[in-house]
């Protein structure tokens, strides 16, 4: 007779940033496109979300020089 606890959904502990190498209290975050892997939620914070609005701009600005999108400066 075998019991299964389902506690997969828990494992949440002793994970290691990859950022800061500090370890993550809590829910970890994806670190792309900062790097690769698991970061906590200050580096999510102060790294990864701005780094990915940059990317955001960046595409964004790209696409005004490619013509995909109406300048944002156009009356
Ligand atoms: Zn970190």
């Amino acid at each position: 007779m075998m019991y299964q606890m389902q506690h997969t959904n828990l494992k949440i502990n002793n994970m290691q940033c990859v950022i800061c190498k500090s370890t993550i209290s809590g829910y970890s975050n994806n670190a792309q496109p900062v790097a690769e892997g698991k970061c906590c939620d200050k580096c999510n914070h102060t790294i990864v979300i701005p780094k990915r609005i940059d990317k955001v701009i960046e595409i964004y600005k790209q696409a005004e020089i490619d013509g995909t999108i109406p300048k944002s400066t156009d009356p």
